[in-house]
């Protein structure tokens, strides 16, 4: 059995502006390096600022896919890497301050776009390079050599520490997003949309107003089921998910809150707002030829304005969405009711 690979990443906007940022970076130290070379060839910086201007000419190509600008990156570190060897071999003075800089940089790069044992290796091979230098050129003077080796163990260590957070800071983020996601319909879960409505009672009383909820039950659902078996049925909750998304405006948010009930966190200024987006809703299903079953929903509204905390306003909602059941279904109740805990149905 063949298994298809996994479709090639764009690249991210923060990767391309880190890219573009240390392309920029390379650059002007290419080019003061050039200046200060006070007699002595600049060829080297040249080639080096050739290679960093093509980088950068494909960092900022659109189309350019993460895997493609990291292998590019990790060549284009190995070029410098040896030509900057090379330069440092030929050169006949003790190290410069410059030079380990600069070899410190592909350090860096390697380790910041190669996986952990490329970059090790590329890294020993360097620091190997320095010190075979350092020994036949200067073998009374260790120390920059013994700096080097330090810094490469050092730069080696904190990004691999920064690599296993940020994979579990973003292992934290998808376990989070699939704690509050419904998994048949994608929308949120209950707990998701529970917490926006406790954070919207728990900010500013000033700020409070301006939002509803709107409980929806699909009509007859169990005859769904029963008629064309369970499969049917979560299409149809997923179809109904999908008009929901739809009919949501940008600032509001769908939950699936239950097996076959749907909770929509809608601004609007008042009822009468509420009552338009129901409408809307119950029109869209109604007038929508999926393929699939028809299906209706009763709707229950209430708005903030009419409950002090988030159980009297679901419950305010439950009550409404009762009486568009018993009213005949496929319906919005539009009674006035308060949110008394003895309040009738
Ligand atoms: P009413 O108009 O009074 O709301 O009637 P109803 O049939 O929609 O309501 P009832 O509570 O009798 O039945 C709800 C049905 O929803 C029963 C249950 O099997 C079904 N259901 C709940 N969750 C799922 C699900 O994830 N997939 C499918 N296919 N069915 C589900
Ligand atoms: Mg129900
Ligand atoms: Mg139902």
């Amino acid at each position: 059995m063949s298994v298809e690979a996994p479709p090639e990443q764009p690249l991210d906007r923060t990767r391309r502006r880190s890219y573009i940022l240390i392309c920029l970076g390379a650059l002007l130290t290419f080019a003061s390096l050039a200046l200060m070379t006070h007699g002595a060839p600049s060829e080297p910086y040249a080639i080096g600022a050739g290679i960093t201007l093509a980088l950068l000419v494909a960092a900022l190509m659109p189309r350019l896919t993460a895997s493609r600008m990291d292998a590019l990156f990790g060549w284009c570190s190995d070029l410098g890497a040896i030509l900057c060897i090379w330069v440092v071999a030929h050169n006949a003075g003790p190290f410069s301050a410059q030079s380990l800089l600069i070899l410190s940089i592909f350090l860096v790069v390697w380790f910041g776009v190669l996986t952990s044992r490329a970059a090790i290796v590329r890294a020993v091979l360097l620091v190997a390079a320095v010190a075979l230098i350092g020994a036949l050129r200067h073998p009374a003077e260790p120390t920059p050599v013994a700096c080097f080796a330090f810094l490469a163990l050092l730069i080696g260590q904190m990004t691999s520490s920064g690599r296993i957070i940020r994979e579990e800071l973003s292992e934290k983020a998808h376990y989070a997003n699939l704690a509050m996601t419904d998994m048949l319909t994608g929308l949120l879960n209950r707990r998701a949309l529970h917490g926006a409505l406790n954070a919207h009672y728990a900010g500013p009383r000033s700020r409070r107003g301006g939002v509803g909820v709107l409980l929806l039950d699909l009509d007859h659902f169990k005859s769904i089921n029963d008629n064309y078996g369970h499969d049917v049925g979560d299409s149809v909750l997923q179809h109904v998910a999908a008009v929901l998304r739809a009919c949501a405006g940008p600032e509001d948010q769908v939950a699936r809150w239950g097996g076959e009930e749907f909770l929509m966190l809608t601004v609007a200024a008042d009822r009468a707002d509420l009552e338009e987006r129901a409408t809307q809703i119950i029109r869209t299903l109604r007038a929508i030829h999926s393929g699939l079953p028809p299906v209706t929903v009763s709707v229950g509204i209430a708005h903030t304005s009419e409950a002090p905390d988030v159980d009297s306003l679901l419950r305010l909602a439950d009550r409404r969405l009762y009486r568009a059941k018993r009213g005949g279904r496929d319906r919005l109740n539009k009674d006035t009711l308060v949110h008394l805990p003895d309040q009738l149905f």
